[in-house]
């Protein structure tokens, strides 16, 4: 199947999951995730219709952004991100999805210029890994409040990596945990509204459309296996 053909399968798939849920395609916005493949496929992909990818690694999504500048594209940072690359994340991204400590907001505030506002999402870790980045869920609350003081970061919402399951199902409790969470940060600090959820990756994201994702991050169903 060609990229173009998977996109399409791909945005099949999220109407679906819109429509058995009562939401609205416009609502979820579609992330490619395309570390490790090349700029031609992404450039496939953008003449496919897509504006919007993802890339782990710093150092691996600068050489691709370079060779893709005369794309309009909105770059995505999903990968842990450490605090001495903040200033070159901040020049390459328009969304950082990773943010996983106050400490790397402060670092990501400090290397902002003047008026910049960079959109950014904490991530919690739900499952408790110890492999995994983000903040628990008992202290996401006093971070949001603590990043939210950031003036030169815009604090959108929250991004989950589950652990893994082979079954989509086993996954629906943690995309409802998030959205809870997210909901029980809104009651204590009603100025932030954190509309963005940003969860579901290519084996779940029709679970996570119907758990309330706004931002599905995908790789595999549309560039292939890595
Ligand atoms: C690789 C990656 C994805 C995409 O995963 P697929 O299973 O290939 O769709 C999504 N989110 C993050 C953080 C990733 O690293």
């Amino acid at each position: 199947m060609s990229i173009q053909e998977n996109i399409e399968r791909v945005q099949e798939r999220i109407r679906e999951a819109c429509r058995r849920s009562g939401r609205r395609p416009e609502e979820v916005r579609l992330i490619a995730i395309s570390k490790t493949f090349p700029a031609a496929r992404v450039r496939e992909a953008y003449q496919a219709g897509l504006r919007e990818f993802g890339e782990n690694r710093v150092q691996e999504a600068a050489a691709k952004i370079a060779e893709l500048n005369d794309l309009p594209i909105s770059w995505h940072l999903v990968g842990h991100l450490q605090t001495n690359k903040t200033k070159r994340a901040r020049e390459l991204f328009h969304w950082i999805h990773s943010l996983d400590s106050v400490r790397l907001a402060e670092k990501l505030h400090q290397a902002a210029r003047v008026g910049e506002r960079l959109p950014v999402l904490l991530q919690v870790n739900l499952g408790g890994e110890e492999t995994k980045s983000g903040v628990g869920e008992d202290e996401a609350s006093g971070v949001v409040e603590e990043v939210s003081r950031f003036t030169s970061l815009d604090l959108r919402g929250l991004m989950l990596i589950p652990p893994f399951f082979e079954d989509p199902e086993a996954v629906r409790p943690f995309f409802r945990r998030l959205r809870q969470l997210r909901e029980r940060i809104r009651a204590s600090l009603p100025h932030l509204a954190l509309p963005e959820l940003s969860m579901g990756m290519s084996h779940d994201f029709e679970v996570a459309i119907e758990e309330g994702a706004t931002m599905i991050r995908v790789g595999t169903a549309i560039f292939g296996r890595r």
